[in-house]
């Protein structure tokens, strides 16, 4: 992260104002990120090397990659099928034994070193007779001024670029933070803890500066991690301090709309359900209903829901911004539909966002099915479509009976095109807000004057990122099913299973039940190779099952041939449902139990879960069988975690670990950061620490 508060400062200067980069380096520079002092001061070693301390090479083992020093007592070139292959080697000698080391197919290796060199290789052991390594790291000892840089200490060694030799850029990162120790000091202005100079060796009391220089040239192995959470620190707190302009920026802007509503359409919605909330249901539309009456103010505020605002915000009367958390099945629709209600019956329109056209389309139909016979007018608009209720518009005594009929809006992200305008709008819904980025997000949030906002999403958003994507909203949690559901059972099965498999569904089938199988795709749109394979897959699947119906649905298919199979999915003309990922939000058919994926391995274990979430919706058991590639077992071992488990935050911890945050969330999830230092498996207590301090406005150290 730039400093955000210092535009001018020296260290925005560009890398090609510093002494020794010209042209090609800049370019180089580049490739690597660095494009101002900044960056090169942050540019973070790959590894560190301890130069004061060396491997004999006598001493050097197979198992163990290590750094060994000494002479290259001979070297030569050696080619082979016609010049088409080639071998460079040297030979290394320390006084202890000699190292041969070699390189495969990279003759210009050879011009870079000479005998009489002295040089670093670091590596491991091939072959011990005679002891032998294959492309090791190496670094050429020059004598010269610079040396103490370089040798007799812990020297970092960093990720590199083409053409961009390790000791150059070491040796220039050394000058440059030289020159510009005063400048990092004189960060002093940014938002950083207080200090304590005898607890420097703590992270958190550290200073900028320091942390900068131990990231890179450490005294003790030690001082590295020390220095990264320092670094780390720093950038989680420009992180929060952007979430809190964001969030102070929404509340100057807002207006406090009076949406708490009169129940006057909210008991007959409730009446027709045909089911009770739930406990957890209630709870989270009583908090929302303080937010949207106005109060700003909800009565459980966790952690979670307090952070971002001091205590005299509480008191002011803000719009709802609030994120609503709930396994896939624990019934967020209904949820969206009363609070919906609430600024409906207050004389407000509202608008609900989701990821694709099939779910748009299934919210249309029920929210038309709720909403119509309450004199609401219920839209869709998406990129192909654009409808508003044909019933009512044949129907204009509603009209009639309601001068001003208030209209609920449900679209795709066409919602956000320039063109399309919901007057008076008080409430903006947006569904599996994990599809959209941030800056979506806060795209309708504003085309909509800074209405009411509720995001609904069904990942179990671990608490690292979550106060990291969503650290400006308030957190309602749905932590309990709706009663009666069937179970679903998770089986991991090899390949080599499948005929039992189909016989299995085809059991169910004759028994009313009917199947999802589920292909992999690798790209968030479909591909024409995806296409090709689940196209093909159609072919295996319709033998496998007939003569039962098997239909096909796939992100290329014109939403009217969605809309049809999804049509005669629901209605039981088809049994079984070919499909991509794209199934994965939010549809719903409660008849369907059974659930096959196949090449499991390549999903995510939180999206598995998403899309298992599609079956066990009725009453029926279900069933849930993950295919995994034959020869993968640790694939297999990994998947095993859903056989285990069905709660979701355990399963996106899981994730989170095993793949990093952006695999968890999607690739489309644009809100992100990057972080030099900071990483959002471990770092839960930083980022626990510059909320804090960005909340209490802690004065800054250094
Ligand atoms: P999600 O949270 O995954 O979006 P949905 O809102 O699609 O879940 O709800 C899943 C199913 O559960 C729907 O068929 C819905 O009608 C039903 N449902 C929701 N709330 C309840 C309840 N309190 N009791 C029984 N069924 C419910
Ligand atoms: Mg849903």
């Amino acid at each position: 992260m730039s400093p955000p508060e210092n535009k001018t400062s020296p260290l925005a200067a560009p890398v090609t104002s510093l002494w020794g980069v010209g042209a090609e380096r800049a370019a180089q520079l580049a490739r690597l990120d660095i494009h101002t002092v900044e960056d090169l001061l942050l540019h973070r070693p790959r590894r560190y090397e301890d130069r004061r301390h060396f491997k004999r090479i006598s001493e050097l083992t197979k198992d163990e990659a290590a750094t060994a020093r000494g002479t290259i007592i001979v070297q030569g070139l050696k080619r082979f099928r016609g010049g088409s292959k080639s071998v460079f080697e040297f030979v290394l000698d320390d006084g202890t034994a000699r190292l041969h080391c070699r390189w495969w197919n990279l003759p210009f290796m050879e011009k870079y070193f000479a005998v009489g060199d002295e040089v670093f290789v670091f590596g491991k052991l091939v072959e011990t007779k005679p002891r032998t390594m294959d492309h090791p790291e190496t670094e050429v000892i020059e004598g010269g001024e610079e040396g103490f840089i370089h040798i007799n200490r812990i020297a970092p060694v960093y990720p590199l670029t083409e053409g961009l030799p390790q000791r150059w850029l070491r040796g220039f990162i050394w000058r440059t933070l030289e020159k510009f120790e005063n400048q990092l000091v004189g960060q002093a202005s940014r938002l950083s803890p207080s200090l304590g100079q005898k607890n420097l060796r703590q992270a958190g009391s550290l200073s900028y500066a320091n942390a900068v220089r131990m990231i890179h040239f450490p005294e003790e192995l030690a001082d590295v991690e020390i220095a990264r959470r320092r670094l780390a620190l720093d950038e989680f707190i420009a992180l929060q301090s952007a979430i809190q302009r964001r969030r102070k920026n929404f509340e100057a802007r807002s207006r406090a709309l009076p949406c708490g509503g009169d129940n006057r359409l909210m008991k007959p919605f409730l009446a027709q359900l045909g089911f009770k909330l739930t406990g957890a249901q209630t709870k989270v539309l009583r908090e929302i209903r303080a937010d949207m009456s106005g109060a700003g103010v909800s009565p459980a505020r966790s952690e979670s829901a307090t952070h971002g605002r001091d205590a005299r915000a509480t008191t002011t009367a803000t719009p709802m911004r609030r994120l609503l958390q709930g396994d896939v099945g624990s019934g967020k629709t209904v949820v969206a539909a009363c609070t919906a209600l609430m600024a409906l019956e207050s004389g407000f329109n509202a608008a609900l966002m989701a990821p694709t056209e099939i779910l748009a389309e299934q919210h249309f139909r029920n929210f038309q099915k709720w909403f119509e016979p309450l004199g609401v007018r219920v839209e869709l608009q998406t990129g192909s479509r654009k409808t508003a209720s044909d019933k009512q518009k044949q129907n204009s005594s509603l009209v009639t009976r309601h001068p001003s009929p208030v209209t609920f809006t449900v679209g795709t992200h066409a919602l956000l095109t320039s063109g399309f305008d919901i007057p008076n709008l008080g409430l903006v819904i947006i569904d599996e807000q994990h599809k959209f980025g941030v800056a979506q997000r806060e795209q309708l949030v504003r085309k909509g004057n800074y209405p009411h906002l509720l995001v609904m999403t069904a990942t179990p958003i671990p608490r690292t990122l979550g106060l990291t994507l969503y650290g400006d909203l308030d957190v309602s949690v749905i932590d309990e099913m709706p009663a009666g559901r069937g179970r679903v059972k998770t089986f991991v099965r090899a390949a080599d299973k499948l005929p039992k498999v189909w016989e299995f569904i085809r059991e169910k089938i004759s028994a009313g039940r009917q199947a999802y199988v589920i292909y992999p795709r690798v790209e968030e749109q479909d591909t024409a190779n995806d296409l090709k394979a689940v196209t093909k897959e159609l072919e295996n699947v319709r033998r496998a099952l007939a003569p039962f119906r098997v239909g096909l649905l796939h992100g290329r298919l014109k939403s009217r041939e969605k809309d049809e199979v999804m049509t005669a999915f629901r209605t039981n003309q088809i049994q079984a449902l070919v499909a991509t990922a794209l199934i994965e939000v939010g549809v719903d058919v409660p008849n369907a139990s059974i659930m096959l994926i196949e090449n499991a391995e390549r999903f995510g274990l939180a999206q598995l879960h998403q899309l298992r979430g599609r079956i066990g919706r009725g009453a029926h058991e279900s069933q849930c069988i993950l295919i995994a590639g034959a020869k993968n077992e640790e694939a297999r071992q990994r998947l095993k975690i859903l056989e285990e488990t069905a709660d979701g935050f355990r399963i996106a911890e899981a994730d989170l670990k095993l793949r990093g945050p952006g695999e968890l969330l999607g690739r489309q999830q644009s809100g992100l950061p990057k972080f030099r230092f900071g990483n959002l498996v471990d770092d839960l207590d930083l980022i626990r620490q510059a909320r804090e301090r960005v909340a209490r406005k802690a004065p800054l150290g250094f």
